[in-house]
């Protein structure tokens, strides 16, 4: 993964350290000496994550956060703390000031890629989430509201304790049960099962359990598909740094070294909280957004969009196999005077229930899609043009014979359609051509009358 990662200091030797270790783990790396120069390359968007000195003449590390979280434009960067003084009364400054995260100089070099990693991938789950959330709003869909970005901002989930000292956990409970809801297994064989049959928002491990080998549960935890995404929070002592390692390349998301800081402790696991959140929301949405992007809204038939792609592919496999494509151009017949006569509504029922139809009537092979307006294609591979004209004229006139339901129930109209059959006809032949010949064929059939089917017979151009 990599992530754009602005690092500000006033001092040049800093900057330089910290640069040379992001460019290391191949960050990109952007550099500020003063306060206003960061915001002012926050603001531009240049930035995917921010590493922030705390004691910097004029702008301090603190209005600097504090600025950056309460403009909207940057307000979702996240920014992790870099403080010389190691002071509790500090990092709640910190915490107040909006940042997410905290290094202490001199920061240690898996501190610093295991935060920044953590953060980089919060901050892509954010962006996809905030994507999705403007595209959503933009097709006019309201189901992902804008608060679906910060839902608690990381509180109240539901956190798993692997501890079996009482003395380790009864402190952390404490501390992160002010904001979180906490359980805590003490039996360490038994934590797999508790953690693939609960919906756990972060599940924190410690490394100093006897007789248990910790990253072998963790590495379980993340082969199991039921288990795979939740995140792992790691409890670990001073020294056991190659465990942190071997940890962090099996997945696990951060760690906090004892002994715990209550404010680290409750800002780690907030993050790891809203990022699963987040990754959730994403999850469940991600299905609904392909469904929004080739899928019409009105008929629930493929749109333009995914005709346009799909087409490729079935005329490619016509061409190399030399097997028949037929294309069908439908268009229901004086539609206009369907929505002058009866109203829009109506016509909207008319094209909903002509969708129906036409799916009961197609092939799960064949395309069939709403091209826009009162206009619908359906693309038939290994169908020839007399089978493709038997297929249309079956369905004009199943839509002539039955009328259709308006009106929720209380009218009924009579429909028809014309429809233009052409087919794949030679190597040099195209999907454009196709098309046209098939709307000429459609043009042709309402010319003479409308309420019937013509086929294209004309040779490729
Ligand atoms: P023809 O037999 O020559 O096809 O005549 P027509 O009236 O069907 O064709 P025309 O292209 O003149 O009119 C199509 C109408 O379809 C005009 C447009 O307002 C209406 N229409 C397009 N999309 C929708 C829609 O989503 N809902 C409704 N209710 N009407 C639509
Ligand atoms: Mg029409
Ligand atoms: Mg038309």
């Amino acid at each position: 993964m990599t992530a754009r990662v602005l690092v500000v200091d006033d001092i040049e030797a800093n900057l330089k350290l910290l640069q040379a270790r992001l460019l290391a783990e191949y960050f990109e790396v952007l550099t500020a000496s003063n306060g206003p120069e960061a915001i002012d390359i926050c603001q531009k968007g240049q930035c995917d994550i921010v590493l922030l000195d705390v004691m910097m003449p004029g702008m301090d590390g603190y209005t600097v956060c504090e600025t950056l979280k309460s403009d909207p434009r940057t307000a979702h960067l996240p920014v992790i703390m870099v403080t010389a003084l190691d002071q509790p009364s500090d990092k709640l400054k910190g915490l107040e000031a909006g940042a997410d995260e905290f290094l202490t100089k001199p920061v240690n070099d898996l501190a610093l890629t295991t935060r920044v990693k953590s953060l980089a991938r919060l901050k892509m789950v954010t962006d996809e989430l905030k994507m999705r959330v403007t595209t959503g709003q933009d097709f006019g869909f309201s189901n992902l509201g804008q608060e679906a970005l910060d839902p608690l901002g990381g509180k109240e989930g539901k956190v798993l304790i692997v501890d079996d000292s009482a003395a380790s956990y009864e402190m952390v409970v404490k501390t992160i049960g002010e904001e979180q809801e906490v359980n805590v297994i003490t039996n360490p064989q038994e934590a797999l099962f508790r953690i693939a049959d609960e919906a756990y928002d972060l599940v924190a491990i410690s490394l100093a359990i006897e007789d248990f080998d910790a990253l072998r549960l963790c590495s379980q935890i993340r082969s199991l598909d039921r288990t795979r995404m939740v995140p792992l929070l790691l409890i670990a002592q001073e020294g056991d740094d190659a465990s942190l390692i071997r940890a962090i390349d099996l997945g696990v998301n951060d760690y906090i070294s004892k002994p715990l800081e209550p404010n680290e402790l409750k800002a780690r696991v907030r993050t790891q909280v809203r990022r699963k959140r987040l990754n959730d929301r994403l999850r469940e949405n991600v299905q609904l957004t392909m469904e929004m992007a080739v899928k019409d809204s009105l008929t629930g038939l493929n749109n333009r969009r995914y005709f346009d792609s799909h087409i490729q592919t079935l005329f490619g496999k016509a061409q190399a196999a030399g097997k028949p494509l037929a294309l069908i151009v439908m268009d229901i017949d004086h539609f206009k005077l369907v929505n002058d006569t009866y109203g829009h509504q109506a016509g909207d029922d008319v094209l909903r229930t002509f969708a129906e139809r036409l799916n009961k009537n197609v092939r799960t092979k064949d395309l069939a899609c709403r091209f826009g307006g009162e206009e619908f294609v359906i693309a038939m591979p290994e169908t020839d043009q007399e089978l493709a004209f038997v297929v249309a004229d079956r369905m004009r006139r199943e839509i002539a014979a039955h009328p259709f339901v308006i009106d929720g129930g209380t009218n009924q109209i009579s429909v028809t359609i014309s429809a233009g059959v052409s087919s794949y006809l030679s190597e040099n032949d195209s999907i454009n051509a196709m098309l046209k010949r098939a709307d000429e064929a459609l043009y042709t059939a309402k010319r003479n009358g409308r309420n019937q089917v013509i086929t294209n017979t004309a040779a490729a151009a």
